[in-house]
């Protein structure tokens, strides 16, 4: 008994990021805290509290509703199990396969930051465009599509291959293209805290815009876009923090407020059903490919984008989306 509670202790100080946090106060030297180590751990636990904020500001104005919330967590509990440690592997392996192609190494300096986000957000927008258009990847991706709300315990929902397969493109792509392995992991850290902090809910803020800077970089508002299934915003917002790549593929869309943002993904599911949530996709992919005619039109149900169909009758994002807009510009 003695140990389970050891277990969920250490479980919640993981989960909360605090680990360095704890070590460094334990040494009474707070000096520390203004060093690199020190500031990635005060960094750390920012989204895990700002959660717990979430949940609590919910409860008190009785709007929580555990089902909001039930996707994400039972994901995050099996990617913390299994996920994460295939990920780390995977970063080093990639580092350790492709290093000595690379034709030249940036350190950490302020060039070499600008450079290496370029490239990052390069490798995250290939990763995560090939995850909404190859209907295989989706069955990955989709996880995290699948809740309805937008509240930040969305950044858990994850099938637990998504991370290693985002992280073996990413990794290459900027270990190739010259990002040092230091620089990397900087990246990485930065790109973790605004990539998680950009799911905040409506109920923290509600426009997510932040004024000018929506011009610049990629805000709240663009993610909520990029989760919402309105034909519109279906399959645009791919960056993370800086739109760049969304301008240059012209997949970049801005909110508009008059629509409301209808969360989710568009395939019928069952109400806040985890399972579903999790397995759904591989399941209805596994039936067509099953029910399609033919050899070729098989393989090409696992390559072509969701919504493609041997009939020709194809539902994609890209068919919804000019359709919308057709109809748009004829009204
Ligand atoms: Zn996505
Ligand atoms: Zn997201």
């Amino acid at each position: 008994m003695e140990n389970f509670f050891i277990g969920v202790k250490e479980w919640l100080i993981g989960f909360f990021g605090l680990g360095d946090f704890l070590k460094l106060m334990t040494t009474h030297d707070y000096g520390q805290f203004l060093t690199w180590k020190g500031i990635t751990a005060l960094i750390g636990p920012i989204i895990p509290f700002l959660l717990l904020f979430e949940i609590i500001r919910m409860l008190l104005y009785r709007r929580f509703k555990l089902v909001d919330y039930r996707i994400s967590f039972f994901s995050l509990v099996l990617n913390s199990l299994v996920g994460r440690v295939i990920s780390i592997g995977m970063v080093s392996i990639c580092i350790g396969l492709f290093a000595k192609f690379a034709p030249f190494s940036l350190e950490i300096t302020w060039y070499g930051l600008i450079y290496g986000y370029v490239v990052w957000e390069f490798g995250h927008f290939i990763y995560h465009y090939l995850g909404h258009k190859i209907r295989l990847f989706w069955c990955l991706h989709s996880t995290h599509h699948a809740p309805e709300t937008m509240n930040l315990s969305v950044n858990f929902a994850h099938f637990f291959l998504e991370a290693p397969y985002a992280d073996l493109i990413r990794t290459s792509v900027c270990i190739l293209l010259g990002v040092s392995p230091a620089l990397l992991f900087l990246i990485m850290f930065i790109d973790g805290v605004w990539g998680s902090f950009i799911h905040i809910g409506e109920n923290i803020s509600k426009d997510g815009r932040f004024g000018f800077l929506n011009k610049i970089i990629l805000t709240p508002s663009h993610h909520r876009v990029h989760h919402a299934k309105n034909p519109l915003y279906m399959d645009t917002n791919f960056c993370n923090l800086l739109p760049i790549w969304d301008h240059v593929f012209k997949t970049y869309q801005e909110e508009d407020k008059s629509i409301k943002i209808e969360y989710g993904i568009t395939r019928v599911m069952k109400k806040n059903s985890f399972l579903d949530a999790y397995f759904g996709e591989f399941v209805v992919l596994a039936q067509d490919v099953w029910n399609a005619p033919g050899l070729k039109n098989k393989f090409l149900y696992i390559v072509m984008p969701p919504g493609w169909s041997h009939t020709k009758a194809h539902k994609t994002a890209k068919v919804v989306r000019s359709e919308y807009l057709q109809a748009q510009q004829s009204a």
